[in-house]
């Protein structure tokens, strides 16, 4: 057994002082994905800040903007009034993942933290740039049949695999984030990173940063929209591609369309180019086809995840349909 220092704090203020103390240091919350980690020797933090008790739990209307603290359980998100009535996409992409108890422990911040599911970082045995930079990827002529196809590159191909942080992509979700300093915030599709030379990286959150809260503002898409994820089993699965789609719709026209996938980047992967194309056209099949096809420009599949350039395309229009079909 490998000894680790464990202390709780309160405050904010508090777990960020005792973070910048200690480089190893690392927080926990609900602790599913980390007390994995360092069971399998992934991860070997000598000291755990235990945050629990730190006051982020609410979940709260101010004004035109929702406050997700970073200590609300995935559980308590989804099935929050607020959440169900005015933001379901986030509610079914919550419901989408994991299992309920993992869902009663798992955190926002954890969520947001998660490592990705590769099983080349997993094995210790194994080569992975991701967990130990300049060992190679194993994944890239082995077992890719999860990986991604889109912003990949040569040091990494790993998926991020969050289903709430696709519909908070979709969302136009703020991250606000605590650091010795005070506090910042930033736009929540720039929150994770793409792979590039340097695959350790998940996220922009530097060594001595929290997150505090998710800020989501009120939008016009609650009527319409819809969390496809598509799994191999029908619960207790990572998506093998999943997507958040949410469109305001005037008679048949649409106002407003958000989309992002998950299962398919090293981040949540918001379809810009397929929303700018949507907008002002009407909501038919054909559109939706040609919207999946914008999508997919710059794909590229490694082997055993050559599946996923035709199930993606297909998704986007399936989660379109069913967004429409709400109405
Ligand atoms: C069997 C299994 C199946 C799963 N299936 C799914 C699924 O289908 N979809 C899905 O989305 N997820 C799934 N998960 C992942 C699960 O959602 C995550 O493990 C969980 O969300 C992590 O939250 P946590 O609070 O437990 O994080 P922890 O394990 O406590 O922490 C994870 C990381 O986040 C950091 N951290 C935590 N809070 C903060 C904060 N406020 N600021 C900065 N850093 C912080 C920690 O230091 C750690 O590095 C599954 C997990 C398991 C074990």
């Amino acid at each position: 057994m490998i000894n680790f220092q464990y202390i709780r704090t309160t405050t904010s203020k508090a777990a960020v002082d005792s973070l910048g103390k200690d480089k190893t240091a690392k927080f926990i919350a609900g602790g599913t994905n980390l007390v994995d980690l360092m069971k399998r020797g992934v991860t070997a933090p000598e000291k755990l800040i235990d945050i629990n008790n730190v006051p982020l739990k609410q979940i709260e209307l101010k004004g035109n903007i929702l406050h997700i603290g970073a200590l609300a359980t995935n559980a308590a998100v989804a099935e929050h009034a607020v959440v169900k009535q005015r933001f379901p996409l986030l509610s079914q992409a919550l419901n989408a993942g994991a299992s309920a108890q993992l869902r009663n422990m798992a955190t926002v911040g954890g969520n947001m933290m998660q490592r990705t599911r590769c099983g080349y970082f997993y094995d210790i045995t194994m080569p992975c740039n991701k967990r130990e930079p300049g060992t190679g990827c194993g994944a890239k002529e082995g077992y890719n049949r999860m990986h991604a196809i889109f912003g990949t590159s040569e040091a990494c191909i790993a998926v991020h695999p969050s289903d709430m942080c696709i519909a908070l992509a979709a969302l136009d979700a703020q991250v606000v984030i605590m650091n010795p300093k005070g506090e910042r915030k930033i736009s929540f599709v720039d929150f994770h990173r793409l792979p590039g030379a340097t695959p350790e990286k998940d996220n922009n959150l530097q060594a001595n940063e929290m997150i505090i809260r998710v800020e989501i503002p009120l939008n016009t898409l609650a009527e319409n929209s819809y969390y496809l994820k598509v799994r191999d089993r029908a619960s207790y699965a990572f998506a093998l591609v999943s997507v958040a789609a949410g469109l305001e719709l005037k008679s048949n026209r649409i106002i407003k369309v958000r989309l992002a996938m998950g299962g398919v980047a090293h981040k949540p992967w918001r379809l810009t180019e397929a929303e700018a194309f949507l907008t002002g056209k009407d909501a038919t099949e054909v559109n939706f086809k040609l919207a999946s096809e914008i999508a997919l420009k710059g794909s590229k599949s490694f082997g055993q995840n050559n599946f996923k350039l035709k199930l993606a395309p297909n998704s986007i229009i399936e989660a379109l349909n069913q967004a429409k079909s709400k109405a």
